[in-house]
């Protein structure tokens, strides 16, 4: 029997790695250039940093983890987000002592167990950003304009920007509260799970996709409507502080996340593809997550990007990358006796830097050409017996079949003026 690939996970195969890689290589520039360090946690953590830190209630933790005890029992689970696992380090690493901000971003993959739909796998891919250890709302603007430039840079257009803010955990308390009295004459329409959250979490309604509750909610009251003056000052701050970077936003007051540790600014990118508008990117402020998980008041903001639907945003709008395959050589040798010298060619010009290939088996040059031709690549080097005799090598151009004869000693040199 064969085995194969588990629902919802993928493999990405060279083809389409390249575009990952792309992706990254814009991920680690912008991040390079504003300032942020990469950081690398664990795949796996114990159950309860995610419980504690994303919330016990929430679908994420409650429905969608990849939860397993270890041969000794402990409860471990594979990280659903990015954020809960950089706090833990950042405690465990006394980050706190570090100049501050400190700012990190990570990329790979998280995990939960979802419906798989289009764009949505149980095995996905985040980009990340977190900053700690500054409250100010220009580092909110800052973080929000990274966010922004990174779709900028990868071209994708049609994207918009919401931003609310679902305030500390005592604006929080009076909005709840009102959320609760108006709910509360129609708990009968509302679905199993909300009676649940009603009691133990009512923010979490806010995020419930069964139509009934929704319908329920669209005119409750909104957390932006219950700010208290300090985070309606930081609000209204960072609308400056986008001002001054020019970036335009809309105001969403039912922006809710579905984690529990918002506090704050809170902020999606939205992008207009085919279909539904789709959040591609997301973050907002969680200013008591450090504490909740046993460090040091500190405060946090940062958003994190679904990977797999940005290349499916690109996708849509026909945004190519650039093609690695395109830039190779392949070394054909011809006759007797030339194979030792192709391999010499080849390893020159990987030594210098160019991507270089060459068939092994010392075919005949039809086959050799159809190889070449096959793999995509620009250049193919002929060594032949002829050539070889005064010193030469044969050089074609794929794409138009052109042809020329140059000395061993030019070829590397003249490859490299003609991919400059
Ligand atoms: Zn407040
Ligand atoms: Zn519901």
């Amino acid at each position: 029997m064969r085995v194969k690939k588990p629902r919802g996970v993928f493999d990405i195969l060279p083809d389409k790695l390249e575009k990952w890689q792309h992706l990254e290589g814009v991920v680690r520039d912008l991040a390079h250039v504003y300032g942020y360090r990469e950081i690398r946690t664990p795949i796996f953590e114990f159950t309860e940093l995610f419980q504690r830190g994303v919330g016990e209630e929430t679908d994420i933790v409650a429905k969608e983890m990849y939860t397993f005890p270890d041969r000794r029992g402990r409860s471990l689970s594979l990280r659903p987000e990015g954020t809960a696992a950089v706090v833990r380090a950042f405690i465990e690493h006394n980050m706190h002592a570090w100049p501050q901000p400190v700012k990190l971003y990570y990329i790979g993959p998280m995990f939960r167990y979802d419906r798989p739909q289009a764009g949505r796998y149980r095995q996905f891919h985040q980009f990340g950003v977190e900053v700690f250890g500054c409250a100010e709302p220009a580092v909110d603007a800052e973080v929000i304009k990274l966010l922004l430039q990174f779709y900028e840079v990868l071209g994708l257009k049609g994207i918009s920007l919401e931003i609310s803010s679902v305030g500390c955990p005592k604006c929080r308390n009076e909005f709840t509260d009102a959320l609760v009295s108006y709910i509360r004459p129609q708990t009968a329409g509302l679905c199993k799970d909300c009676r649940n959250r009603l009691h133990r979490n009512p923010l979490r309604l806010l995020d419930c996709k069964e139509p009934g509750c929704r319908g329920l909610l669209t005119e409750a009251p909104v957390p932006l409507n219950y700010l208290c003056p300090v985070c309606a000052a930081h609000f209204a701050a960072l609308r400056n502080e986008l001002l001054a970077l020019n970036i335009s936003y809309n105001i969403n007051p039912h922006l809710v996340r579905g984690l529990d540790y918002y506090t704050g600014t809170s902020f999606e990118v939205m992008h207009a593809g085919i279909g539904a508008q789709n959040a591609i990117g997301a973050g907002g402020r969680y200013d008591n997550l450090v504490q909740t998980c046993g460090g040091p008041p500190t405060p946090g903001v940062g958003f994190a990007v679904g990977i797999e639907r940005t290349l499916m945003a690109l996708q849509d709008q026909g945004i190519g990358f650039p093609d690695a395959a395109q830039e190779g050589v392949f070394v054909v040798s011809v006759g007797e006796g030339t194979l030792r010298h192709a391999l010499r060619v080849v390893q020159a010009l990987r030594e210098a830097g160019i991507r270089a290939d060459r068939d092994y088996a010392g075919r005949g040059l039809k086959t050799q050409l159809k190889q070449a031709h096959r793999r995509g690549v620009k250049w193919v080097v002929i060594v032949g017996e002829e050539e070889i005799s005064r010193g030469n090598v044969a050089l074609r151009a794929m794409d138009t079949g052109e042809q020329i004869e140059v000395n061993e000693s030019e070829l590397i040199p003249r490859l490299r003026a003609w991919r400059a």
